[in-house]
């Protein structure tokens, strides 16, 4: 199983000079490579490619300075590129799970910078990392590295940090489980509510409930410091110099949102499938719903797609089943008790007592418990009460269209 693992770096003067450059080249030879795709009628073969955008390009005047800089990134650029098409084609025939993925796009001078080195342009001695024609870094190693890397890619972010992200082959790891499934209702005020009784919220609860709790990060603060900046944005003349400062400020304020999300969950993501056997989910129209302006901010902070995607990898890691069930399920409006379909309701309800069994049930307690009997297939006797429902009865595991299993990636 493949993984990726970052580490922060501080290049010399010098070495950042060389790798403005390289991050130049590696752009123009996609963009140029692009450019040559769009224009032609079947996708080019990677040699073909190469052969153009670098090896003839450095012939010409306009490209001769490619050759200034390690080949190794360059090719890499291209092959990248036809992965980015694959990876296209195939998530528009259907083949790829997940998100539906636009075509390549040109890269832009503004944006993260990267440049990739395979085995052959990099190595790894003590603690330095040499990369071609660019010398040493000694990068900040907050843990080791669990296998030899097969390849490393230079980042340097929007707010000027500089980032090794190396992919290594990791294994699974064998802990049992302490409990068989979980079912999760994800939400914006409460983040995560789970079956088995467990809240994950922002705040703090009453000290009454004894509930299992993580404190969401507050980014309304930084948020608030990003809106600011961002109007000051809008009244600084193009470029320049206070306006790049600016947007370097913003950089970094986005930034300190992104580590605290990820940091929470990543926690959050670690202790959910570490203690449970099959993980359930509800796959959320995330897309749609950002939409809807003034949920859109809320929700783009929250990070459901990257929650999905930090369970679904380490469910891999821990040899864990995954589930995600579909949108359509009616989670919310049924009795987990009974199976009694009481409707959509309301998103202020907060809490419901079931009108056939008498049941009173937390809104998102109940929909975390329908999420987890839907992914594991139990069907209980709810068809019974759900004839009139558009979307029937919870799916079987046996239902493969209902139930979207995690790929192997
Ligand atoms: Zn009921």
């Amino acid at each position: 199983m493949k993984a990726r693992d970052q580490f922060r770096f501080y290049p010399t003067d010098q070495q950042r000079q060389l790798l403005a450059q390289l991050f130049g080249c590696v752009r123009v030879v996609w963009n140029d490579a692009l450019a040559l795709c769009k224009k032609s009628e079947k996708l080019p073969s990677n040699n073909d490619l190469q052969k153009l955008v670098i090896t003839q390009a450095k012939k010409t005047l306009e490209r001769g300075w490619l050759s200034e800089v390690s080949n190794i990134p360059l090719q890499q650029s291209v092959a990248d590129l036809g992965v980015a098409y694959k990876n296209f084609f195939d998530s528009l025939k259907g083949k790829r799970k997940g998100k539906k993925l636009g075509s390549p796009k040109f890269k832009k001078k503004t944006n993260q910078q990267t440049a990739r080195f395979r085995i052959g342009g990099f190595s790894i001695k003590g603690d330095e990392v040499n990369l071609a024609k660019i010398g040493n870094v000694n990068p900040i190693w907050s843990r080791k590295l669990p296998s030899a890397p097969s390849s490393v890619t230079v980042i340097k972010d929007c707010a000027n940090r500089y980032f090794l992200s190396f992919v290594v082959e990791v294994e699974s790891i064998n802990i049992d489980a302490k409990n068989q499934s979980i079912g999760i209702d994800l939400g914006i005020k409460t983040f995560a509510v789970m079956s088995n009784g467990a809240v994950f919220c922002r705040g703090i609860l009453p000290p009454q409930t004894n509930l299992e709790k993580a404190e969401s990060p507050d980014y309304s603060k930084l948020d608030k410091k990003v809106r600011k900046l961002q109007k000051k944005l809008a009244r600084q003349p193009k470029d320049s110099k206070r306006r790049n400062k600016t947007q370097i400020q913003i950089a970094k304020l986005h930034n300190q949102i992104a580590d605290a999300r990820k940091d929470f969950l990543h926690k959050l993501s670690t202790k959910i499938v570490s203690e449970n056997q099959t993980i359930v989910l509800e796959d959320l129209n995330v897309s749609g719903m950002v939409k809807n302006r003034k949920l859109a901010r809320a929700i783009s902070f929250q990070g459901w797609r990257e929650f999905r995607t930090l369970c679904e990898a380490k469910s891999q890691k821990f040899n864990r089943v995954f589930h995600v069930i579909s949108r359509w399920e009616p989670t919310s409006q049924v009795c987990f008790e009974c199976g009694y379909k009481w409707g959509k309701l309301d998103l202020k309800i907060r809490s419901i007592q079931c009108f056939n069994c008498g049941a009173e049930h937390d809104r998102d307690q109940n929909a975390a418990k329908n999420i987890n009997k839907v992914g594991i297939g139990h069907c209980h006797d709810s068809k019974r009460t759900q004839r009139e429902g558009k979307t029937g009865s919870p799916a079987h595991l046996s239902e493969v269209s209902r139930i979207t299993e995690a790929s192997a990636r």
